[in-house]
């Protein structure tokens, strides 16, 4: 069997081939444009190969309810050409097999349960901070899923003392996303995220807002790992300062995982999208 993986991101797709035993044997990664010309590229890898199934990790809002005449879509964006575009269906009706549809997060955070930093693990979030903040949880082996996906980087934070940005979210000014994101970092400082010098101030301010979202996540679902990614975590420096941030402001209320193991960077390293992606195809493959 072959399964194919779609990793669909804001700036770029990286769609995979691989085996049943999760090798890649053949990958590609497009810019993410209009849909019709992004699918085009996404057919001409794809129709090379016999494929049992596809996965789909998807940039978001999308439409995971299974019972919604718009399951399959990618529903509120912002992205030129993707505000109501139906990804699944557009699949489906190309190859006409099974398709896993989810978040690019949960995904990655599937790859990372399975392969990854928390395949020792019975949970884990997988968070990202890079143009957006998104997370993905898995419980008991599943994608956490209610009414619609998670959306855990909209969530309040208390502002740093010293911090007067006033945010950049559209909806909410400055949540999570809206202070501590790429986009974020870049107005403050004036500069791009990965100038700015690792030993810069700003840092622990950064870790500060993690470090309270992580401590909301833990109180929410107790979760073995959490697995921060995304380019902003690209700043190693960051880990330990949020474990700080976090052990002060958990007050030893709550018994976590060792701070190093719990609060971790991704096993799979940039690979956690895609192969959660294909591990998904293959739950789905007849
Ligand atoms: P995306 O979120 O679009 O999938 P990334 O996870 O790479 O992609 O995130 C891109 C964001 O991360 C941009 O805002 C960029 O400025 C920021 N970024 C990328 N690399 C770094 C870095 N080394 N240090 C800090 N910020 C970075
Ligand atoms: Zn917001």
């Amino acid at each position: 069997m072959y399964y194919g993986g779609i990793e669909a991101g804001g700036t770029k797709f990286v769609c995979a081939v691989s085996n049943e035993q999760f090798e890649i044997i053949d990958r590609i990664s497009i810019p993410t444009t209009i849909p019709e010309e992004t699918l085009k590229y996404v057919f001409d890898f794809f129709d090379q190969y016999n494929l049992n199934a596809i996965g789909i990790g998807s940039f978001g809002p999308i439409d995971v309810m299974t019972d919604s005449a718009t399951y399959g879509y990618v529903t509120s964006t912002p992205k030129k050409g993707w505000n109501n575009y139906n990804f699944v269906g557009t699949i489906k009706e190309r190859y006409n097999i099974p398709v896993a549809w989810t978040t690019d997060v949960n995904a990655a955070a599937y790859g990372e349960y399975r392969m990854g930093s928390a395949q020792n693990a019975g949970s884990c979030i997988y968070l990202t901070i890079g143009t957006g903040i998104g997370g993905g949880a898995i419980l008991n082996g599943e994608v956490v899923e209610g009414f619609g996906h998670p959306e855990m980087g909209h969530i309040s934070v208390r502002k740093h003392a010293e911090d007067p940005f006033e945010g950049v979210c559209p909806y909410h000014g400055d949540c999570l996303e809206g202070i501590a994101a790429g986009p974020a970092i870049e107005k403050r400082l004036k500069q791009k995220g990965k100038d700015v010098d690792k030993n810069d101030p700003y840092w622990d301010k950064e870790a500060y807002y993690i470090a309270q979202a992580l401590v909301n996540y833990t109180m929410i679902l107790r979760p073995e790992v959490i697995i921060l990614g995304g380019g902003v975590m690209k700043q190693a420096q960051l880990f330990p300062l949020i474990r700080t941030h976090f052990k002060t402001l958990l007050n030893e209320y709550l018994t976590t995982p060792d701070l190093d193991t719990y609060i971790t960077s991704p096993g799979l390293v940039d690979n956690a999208g895609i192969t959660g992606s294909l591990l998904l195809a293959a739950e789905k493959a007849i």
